[in-house]
Order: C-alpha cells, then sequence, then structure tokens
C-alpha cells in the first residue's frame, strides 16, 4: 500500500499535487512519500514482533538518502551498509554506531579501519583473509588501549537459487558472496581462535526481489543445520543475520508475498534457535514508498508503435536497462484514453527505453507523467551519463514538501573538472 492517489483525477503524494512539485522543481524529480515509508517501516517491524530478538537494519542501499535515514532512524531502524561512504550517511543521519552491520563483498582496510574506529555493531565478513585483517587492526588498536575485539559474523553461501533475476541473485554458489556453506564450520572455526575477534554467528542473503518464500525456508534450513554444527563444535552462536530480499509488487496484479507471510515463515524456520535475528529490508521499505515523476517531451511516430519520449532516462532510472525491470507508468492527469506506446528517454543508448509496446494512459507532449515503484534502487543508482544533471528528490510529508536532494547541474559537475595546463 502506499500514499500516491488520484484525487479528482490528479495523482497525489499524500496532499501534494505532483504537479505543484513539478512546477516548483521541475522534472524528472524523486517523489518520496513519508508516511509510506513508516507504514512500510512499522509493518515490517509487526510482522516479525512474534521473535523474541530481533534487529532490524534498513539496507540503505535501496535509497540512502539523509532524509530517508532520518526517517527510518525515527522509526527505530539501524542500517546495513555496503561501503564506506553508506557508513558515513548513517551516521550523518542520526543512526547509531552500534546499530550499523557492514556487509559488503570487497570492504577494504581503510573501510574496516574506519568502521572500527566508529565502533559499529557488526562486521559480516564474506572471506577467511577479511577476518584475518580485522582481527589484525581491532588487536592493534586493543594494544593501544582503545576499541575492542570486533564484533562479527561470517557470511555463509547456502546455494539456494532464490528465483529471482540473476543479477540481484546473491546465494548461488557461483556467485560472489559469502562462504561455501560446507567450509563454513572448520573457518569459524580458525576465525574464533583470533584475539581481535569476537565472531557470534553467521549471516545470509540470498538475493533481491524474492517473489517466492520457499527458497528463503530452503536458505534458512540450511543456516539452522549449520548454528547446531558449529553449537556442537562448542561456539557460541548469538546472532544469526537473515538478510533481505522481499520482493514487492511492480505491477498492479503482481502477488507477493507479504510481511506477515514473511515473518510467519521466519517464526516456523527459526524455532528454537535461541539467537538474535538480525533482518536487512531494502527494496520492501523504500520500493512502493517513491514515484519518478516526468514530463512527456515528444510523442514521436514509430513504424510500430509511438515513442514517448520523457524528460526521465535510464541515467535516473537504471533498472529497466539494467535488469529489463517494470515499472508502471501512468499519467498524473489521466483523460480515460487509453495508448499503445513505447516509453524513452532522451539518452543516446536504445537500452534506454522503459517499455516497449506498453498499453498506457494516452499521454501528450508536456503532460506529467510518473513511473511507480521507483523509490528502492532508483535515485541511488543515477548517474550524470550524457551529462545530465543529476536527478533530485522530494520528500512529501502530508501537505508538506522539501528538497531533500538538489538538481546537480552540468555546471556545478564540470566545477569538479581540471583541464592541465598543458593541453
Ligand atoms: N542485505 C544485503 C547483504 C544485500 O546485498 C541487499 C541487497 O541486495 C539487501 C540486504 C537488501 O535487499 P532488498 O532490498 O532486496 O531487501
Amino acid at each position: 500500500m502506499d500514499h500516491f492517489t488520484y484525487r479528482n483525477g490528479v495523482l497525489h503524494a499524500e496532499d501534494v499535487p505532483l504537479p505543484v512539485i513539478a512546477a516548483a522543481v521541475g522534472t524528472p524529480v524523486y517523489v518520496y512519500s513519508a508516511a509510506t515509508f513508516r507504514r512500510h517501516a512499522r509493518v515490517f517491524r509487526e510482522a516479525l514482533s512474534g521473535l523474541p530478538r530481533v534487529h532490524l537494519a534498513y539496507a540503505i542501499k535501496a535509497n540512502p538518502n539523509l532524509a530517508v535515514l532520518r526517517l527510518m532512524a525515527n522509526e527505530g531502524y539501524g542500517a546495513d551498509v555496503v561501503s564506506g561512504g553508506e557508513m558515513v550517511r548513517a551516521l550523518a543521519a542520526g543512526m547509531k554506531a552500534e546499530a550499523i552491520v557492514f556487509s559488503g563483498v570487497g570492504k577494504t582496510h581503510g573501510e574496516l579501519a574506519a568502521a572500527l574506529d566508529a565502533g559499529i555493531g557488526q562486521f559480516n565478513l564474506e572471506l577467511e583473509e577479511e577476518g584475518e585483517v580485522l582481527a589484525r587492526l581491532a588487536a592493534q588498536r586493543m594494544r593501544e588501549g582503545r576499541g575492542q575485539r570486533a564484533p562479527a559474523v561470517l557470511r555463509v553461501n547456502p546455494d539456494v537459487d532464490a528465483g529471482t533475476h540473476a543479477k540481484i541473485s546473491t546465494g548461488r554458489k557461483q556467485n560472489k558472496f559469502g562462504v561455501p556453506i560446507a567450509d563454513a564450520p572448520a573457518m569459524f572455526a580458525r576465525l574464533a581462535k583470533l584475539d581481535g575477534l569476537d565472531l557470534r554467528g553467521v549471516a545470509l542473503h540470498i538475493g533481491s526481489q524474492l517473489a517466492d518464500l520457499a527458497p528463503l525456508e530452503a536458505a534458512f534450513g540450511r543456516i539452522g543445520a549449520l548454528v547446531r554444527e558449529l553449537r556442537t563444535a562448542g561456539h557460541t552462536i548469538t546472532r544469526v543475520d537473515l538478510g533481505g530480499g522481499l520482493g514487492v509488487p511492480y505491477r498492479e496484479d503482481d502477488v507477493l508475498p507479504t510481511p506477515a507471510d514473511y515473518g510467519a515463515m521466519v517464526a516456523r524456520a527459526t524455532a528454537g534457535w535461541d539467537v538474535e535475528l538480525q533482518f536487512e529490508p531494502g527494496r520492501v521499505i523504500a520500493g512502493n514508498a517513491g514515484v519518478l515523476l516526468t514530463r512527456v517531451i515528444w510523442v514521436k511516430p514509430g513504424s510500430v508503435a509511438p515513442y514517448v519520449i520523457v524528460d526521465a532516462a535510464m541515467n535516473d532510472l537504471a533498472r529497466p536497462a539494467l535488469y529489463d525491470a517494470w515499472h508502471d507508468f501512468v499519467a498524473v492527469a489521466p483523460s480515460g484514453a487509453r495508448m499503445t506506446a513505447n516509453i524513452a528517454g532522451p539518452v543516446c543508448e536504445s537500452g534506454d527505453t522503459f517499455a516497449m509496446g506498453r498499453d498506457i494512459d494516452t499521454v501528450h507532449a508536456g503532460d506529467l507523467a510518473v513511473f511507480r515503484t521507483a523509490g528502492a534502487y532508483g535515485a541511488t543508482m543515477a548517474s550524470t551519463y550524457n551529462s545530465r544533471a543529476l536527478v533530485p528528490e522530494v520528500l512529501v510529508d502530508g501537505d508538506r514538501y522539501a528538497v531533500v536532494a538538489d538538481r546537480v547541474s552540468p555546471e556545478t559537475m564540470i566545477a569538479a573538472e581540471r583541464v592541465p595546463e598543458w593541453l
């Protein structure tokens, strides 16, 4: 459920008509609904309320805007970060260091050191060598009288096919993430001996936009067996990080498992584990909390179907070009008429096409429209390709709105570039 609804024939974000934002900020622009973020945060928490100990770490890669992070911090969420930059953002937004989980397959020595110095709550180790480096960095700090053993869990690859798009599948053995589950017990034993590490458990994340809970349940079953094996070997296991991945409906008639379905499955799969369960939801919180508001530049006749050329492009919303992803496209003030059209942006790539042969609201040059479900993996993946301005972001809260990320102009970008004097 979201708070983008038609009132008197005009699409609103909560109480704000989208044409008001287009007039004030211009297009393209991402528009987020604070009420939708809050609702999703609460529904997800409620779905897990039957579990004994839970830590919620919003996967900020989905939407790392500072205002969004502040909102999520106010909802009691910590953060799952995958880079030093994301950690800086989470801290800048007011999230507590101990509520931050540091995931990511390629953390640099510098990032590990900075995260130790910040006192983050957990490192999710992706390989043995990373654990050894982290242990050394932590031990060095302990000798200098600052810092403690690094709190960590070992990310395991359970070799489960999540049934999602290949580019967002992370839990098969050929994927780059985690350590093979068969190697985990011996590796855990070696890492647990290191002075600088406080190894507390295991983690997994098998992919994103999961439409079926069965692969997740299978993966959780494997992790449960691993936890038992580790305990039998004498290890103390107090945390299991179950990652994120729950999908969202991108099309009106998509039927996906709800957070309540997910919560019931987790309760079943983890019964008796006696650990703190950690969750890293991203898309399920942010996906339907945002739209990309755009204006039609031209309707260009085509040999098969007309091309609706909009002022948003693949550099603003990369998902269709990256994953052949679907985003519903609706007019802000639909007339009721329909047309079959291709929808494309102005970038000089045929890949800059959002949809082909789609049945859509009839639109004309100058009309406003939105791509729905653009709150996750939207603005955060934006680039300035073709020297297009970096897309701005607006947060609506009831009848208020604020620009929460400026449009970054080509002039600003050029100001960060240099022509050497010898040219
Ligand atoms: N945790 C990790 C380690 C991830 O890599 C991701 C994204 O792929 C997430 C959490 C968030 O996933 P989602 O947005 O599907 O919930």
